[in-house]
């Protein structure tokens, strides 16, 4: 059974500076005897300028870079191993490699004039959903909050040069979020930190599977990121087939933890649905849909299924996709079809696996 309690994990790499929060940076200057505004400028050289050589910038006093230049405190942006690029040139995959050789796949998204960062937040995954590449791999370890921020950082940089900035987020690479909590939460943390690279909260959706805890954690912590919840099934029969927590928390239990947080946080739940051929893309399914979320703050995000090797289910056709969504705003909860982009690198939805550092 999984556990609801993530494997032993630290907020932050301890000795990774992009994880360290602008109060570490000033304690650590302060014990080599450095004013904290000079803290204070190189975490906004970092977090905002994106600068990877900050112990050079010229915003810090000659005396400073010097005393600088005798501690490790250097910012190692991730190595891409690998970028791939989709035919329409709307999506780009990137394998980047962590410091310890572990690979982890981060996307960058043009979708609708947004362009968006889909950042992993595990290497692997637990949850061991039927249908998820990355659940199909299984999972190898947490990811720190640094890594998380260097993902961020990865896309904001390449964007960067082309004269635009990094915008939205979402966490729906590899892993699930929510059980990896505190890196997560902290990594949030530094993403919106104003004097950083300073992203609307909003624009940072978090995408779970459906860890009741962590849901009402977010929702009691004041979190607010964007949530979405994935559901796949409207029975527990249904649901614990394709996505195993389900049996961990049923959907009784997860419809309140839903409605507990948008009673918190105010929030509507965008509720993700994968529609997958004569599985749970029938009128029936989308009646009983309509029923389970009828009070709560809900829009659908409708995707169909993307291909991965060990699933041989197949994509609801865009005709059933349509009378799907037709009977859910019978039942008054608006919806949207996800438009499929990045197949062809498999940079889908649930297609990202990451090839091992042996690979
Ligand atoms: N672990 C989180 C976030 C990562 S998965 C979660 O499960 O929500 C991101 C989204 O992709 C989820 O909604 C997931 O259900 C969906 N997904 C997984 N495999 C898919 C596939 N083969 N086709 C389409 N969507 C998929
Ligand atoms: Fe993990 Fe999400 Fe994939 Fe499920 S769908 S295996 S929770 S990444």
């Amino acid at each position: 059974m999984i556990s609801a309690t993530p494997a032993a994990t630290s907020a932050s790499s301890a000795d990774d500076p992009l994880g360290w929060t602008p109060e570490e940076w000033r304690t650590r200057f302060a014990s080599l005897g450095i004013k904290s505004a000079h803290a204070d400028t190189a975490w906004a050289a970092v977090h905002r300028g994106l600068v990877v050589d900050w112990r050079a910038s010229p915003a810090l006093p000659e005396s400073v870079r010097r005393a600088l230049a005798e501690v490790d405190w250097a910012v190692r942006p991730l190595a891409v191993v690998r970028e791939q690029a989709s035919v329409d040139g709307f999506t780009r995959k990137f394998l980047l490699r962590l410091h310890d050789g572990e690979t982890v796949e981060t996307v960058l998204m043009r979708y609708r004039g947004r362009v968006t960062a889909c950042i992993s937040t595990q290497a692997g995954c637990a949850m061991g959903c039927v249908f998820c590449a990355t659940g199909q791999s299984g999972f190898r370890r947490q990811l720190h909050a640094a890594e998380i921020v260097a993902q961020a950082m990865h896309v904001a940089r390449i964007l960067a040069a082309a004269g635009e900035r990094l915008r939205n987020i979402v966490l729906m690479g590899q892993g699930e979020p929510l059980h990896n909590y505190d890196a997560v939460a902290h990594a949030l943390d530094l993403l919106t930190h104003e004097r950083g690279m300073a992203l609307a909260h909003d624009r940072i959706t978090l995408s779970t599977v459906g860890l009741v805890s962590g849901i009402r954690r977010l929702a009691d912590e004041g979190r607010r990121c964007s949530l979405a919840v994935s559901l796949h099934g409207a029975t527990d029969a249904e649901r614990n087939a394709l996505v195993p927590i389900g049996r961990r928390w049923n959907l009784a239990e997860l419809m309140d933890a839903c409605r507990h947080y948008t009673a918190t946080t105010g929030r509507k739940i965008f509720f993700e649905w994968t529609l997958i051929e004569g599985h749970n893309d029938g009128p029936e399914t989308a009646a009983a849909l309509g029923k389970l979320l009828v009070d709560q703050h809900a829009h659908v995000n409708l995707i169909p299924l993307n291909p991965t090797e060990g699933f041989t289910g197949r994509a609801a056709s865009l005709d059933r996709a349509k009378r799907f969504q037709e009977i859910l705003r019978e039942h008054g909860i608006p919806s949207t079809i996800r438009q499929r982009r990045g197949i062809d690198i498999a940079a889908g939805c649930g297609q990202l696996a990451g090839a091992s550092a042996a690979d």
